[in-house]
């Protein structure tokens, strides 16, 4: 085990087209656990995990080159934001104003809209004081992709000694506004390239989701689980029922649902477990979130190649997005995704990788 602290490393990750520098930070931890993280979109371009043996592999997918994360792909590892999930028909009303929002996902908006947060670029500052930490500020404007107010966020990535990778969201707004930020990571805890993530065992905490309509739009109902292939209440590969002649699963192509976390208070919370049989490797996921959006890479199709060289194929990664309830400015009975000025939007997420004796 390594004891020493080691310090945080900053590279240049290449120019973005408007000649704006992009860096790539390494963060690591005392156990070797290392995240590295790029100014664009806070992108977390690759996560080495230790196992029990301290052996580091890279459970995240993405790319090597700036060039691939500049010309399109499906928010791999990004911040997302203003609004993490679909906003019905791209609007929404708030104290009688109706927002127009950028349309990007047939007639809805998805993940903040055209230059989400995932592809604009942050100031970094590193941590000084020896903890593997990197704080990512921006600034999004009054009106940015539609939405209102002057925005400062700030999205804090650490390292934890306990091989978790925590990420600390806060923001406040100068008028009302809709905030609903989440990470986009793709998961593979056998490795990134190493196949699919079918074989994956997954335990959600959640009696209940939020079922959809063709659209991938909530209806408004929170339905129970018990008795649908939704249910992860016990561990469960993430391909027993992927295939399932179940309208929801058919809706989403696979999994691409929004799960009710059970709690009882607002404090980080645990939300899901991830265990793959084959490389032994755990992911627990916390969060002080109402909602995680299981999303099983169904639309990926293997036009992207990974840092490994193998092309991100049909759910070759998994992604657990913390988050608010999708829709939630258009459903007033959902937990609220309203800021106002003076209050302080605050949430926690934290992916730990325990390593089994
Ligand atoms: C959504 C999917 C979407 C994907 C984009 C997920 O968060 O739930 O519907 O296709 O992001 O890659």
């Amino acid at each position: 085990m390594k004891q020493h602290i080691l310090p945080i490393v900053k590279k240049s990750f290449g120019t973005a087209a408007n000649e704006q520098n992009i860096d790539r930070y390494t963060l690591t931890n005392r156990q070797g656990m290392i995240a590295e993280i790029c100014t664009l979109g806070g992108i977390v371009i690759a996560l080495k995990v230790p196992d029990a043996a301290g052996k580091c592999v890279d459970v995240v997918l993405g790319f090597h080159q700036l060039d691939k994360y500049l010309s399109g792909h499906p928010y791999f590892g990004c911040i997302i934001g203003r609004f993490g999930n679909r906003i019905a028909r791209g609007r929404f009303t708030l104290e009688g104003n109706t927002y127009p929002l950028a349309v990007n996902n047939g007639e809805n908006h998805l993940h903040g809209g055209l230059q989400g947060f995932d592809k604009v670029v942050w100031r970094a500052e590193p941590n000084t004081d020896g903890t593997p930490s990197l704080a990512l500020y921006y600034k999004s404007k009054d009106g940015e992709e539609g939405y209102p107010g002057n925005l400062n966020v700030q999205v804090t990535y650490t390292v934890s000694d306990d091989n978790a990778l925590r990420i600390d969201y806060v923001a406040t707004t100068d008028r009302p506004t809709v905030l609903n930020l989440t990470h986009h990571g793709y998961f593979n805890l056998n490795g990134e390239g190493e196949g699919d993530i079918l074989d994956h065992e997954l335990t959600i905490n959640a009696h209940r989701f939020t079922p959809v309509d063709a659209n991938l739009i909530p209806i408004g109902e929170l339905r129970p689980v018990r008795e649908t292939p939704l249910d992860f209440t016990v561990p469960t590969k993430i391909g027993a029922r992927i295939n399932a002649n179940d309208e929801q699963i058919n809706f989403g192509g696979g999994y691409d649902h929004n799960y009710v976390i059970n709690r009882e208070t607002d404090d980080l919370t645990f939300a899901a477990r991830v265990y793959s049989p084959k490389s032994k490797r755990i992911m627990e996921v916390f969060t002080t979130e109402p909602g995680v959006q299981l999303y099983t890479g169904n639309f990926l199709d293997g036009t992207l190649t990974g840092k490994s060289g193998q092309p991100h194929q049909k759910r070759s990664g998994f992604c657990l997005e913390t988050q608010h309830f999708p829709d939630s400015p258009n459903r007033p009975e959902f937990p609220t995704t309203v800021l106002s000025p003076g209050e302080k939007y605050q949430s926690t997420t934290v992916y730990r990788f325990p390593t089994v004796p």
